[in-house]
């Protein structure tokens, strides 16, 4: 199916899934995740009008940033080792996996301006996934005060691989529960207007719950 094809598609679901929720469907960025992809299906994705692409290796990122350079906005969605933080600083422009101060430490040390970071946050407490635990937000956030190079601009999370709705809704409304909590400490760094949660599976119920990011790849770009 056609990049194109499948946007028209994803965009009626979060339409209408703002539509219930009583959102408007601007408010909602959509990242096509192109890391299964190809370049070409990157280039495919681009022409049918995405804007921001999401990559989480720096190999698929330099690879398609190779091609594509600056037309797509960057967002860094996987696991970062410290080690490869230079090779996507001044490439990307958001970092939604920021889960640890010594990241943060190299990444102040690395951007030559303010980068845009989400904190990654491990909601549901599975061993699998990345990111830190609820209770470590705000000391976490705070202890960010250093480095001056860091703008926390969001949360994000990765919900469970389930079906159950009540679930995966209870895990997206204790992200945007933390998000109002960041934003009563009112830190100029740390505005944390973003929240990035929802991928292929469950985007829908995403938005429903606040959503402001969501990160598709199979719907959106997959073959
Ligand atoms: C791969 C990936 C996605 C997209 O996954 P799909 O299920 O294909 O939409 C979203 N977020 C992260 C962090 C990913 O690694």
């Amino acid at each position: 199916m056609k990049v194109a094809d499948k946007w028209q598609n994803v965009k009626q679901q979060i339409e209408a899934a703002c539509e219930r929720a009583g959102r408007q469907a601007e408010e909602v960025t959509v990242i096509a995740v192109t890391k299964y992809v190809s370049t070409e299906r990157a280039q495919e994705a681009l022409e049918a009008g995405l804007r921001h692409f999401g990559e989480n290796r720096d190999e698929g990122l330099l690879e398609k940033w190779n091609n594509l350079g600056d037309k797509p906005v960057w967002h860094f969605i996987g696991t970062l080792q410290s080690r490869k933080v230079k090779n996507i600083v001044g490439k990307v422009s958001y970092i939604h996996s920021l889960d640890r101060l010594s990241l943060a430490k190299e990444i102040h040390k690395r951007a030559e301006q303010p980068i845009n970071c989400l904190v990654q946050v491990n909601v549901s407490g599975e061993e699998s996934k990345h990111g830190i635990s609820p209770e470590e937000v705000i000391p976490f956030i705070q202890q960010l005060a250093q480095y001056d190079r860091i703008t926390v601009n969001g949360l994000m999370t990765m919900a469970p691989l389930t079906d159950d709705e009540e679930v995966l809704r209870g895990c997206f409304r204790k992200l945007k529960q933390l998000q109002e909590e960041v934003q009563k400490l009112d830190l100029s760094y740390a505005p944390c207007a973003e929240l990035s949660m929802g991928m292929s599976n469950d985007y829908s119920i995403a938005i429903e719950e606040g959503a402001t990011m969501v990160r598709i790849g199979t719907a959106l770009v997959g073959e």
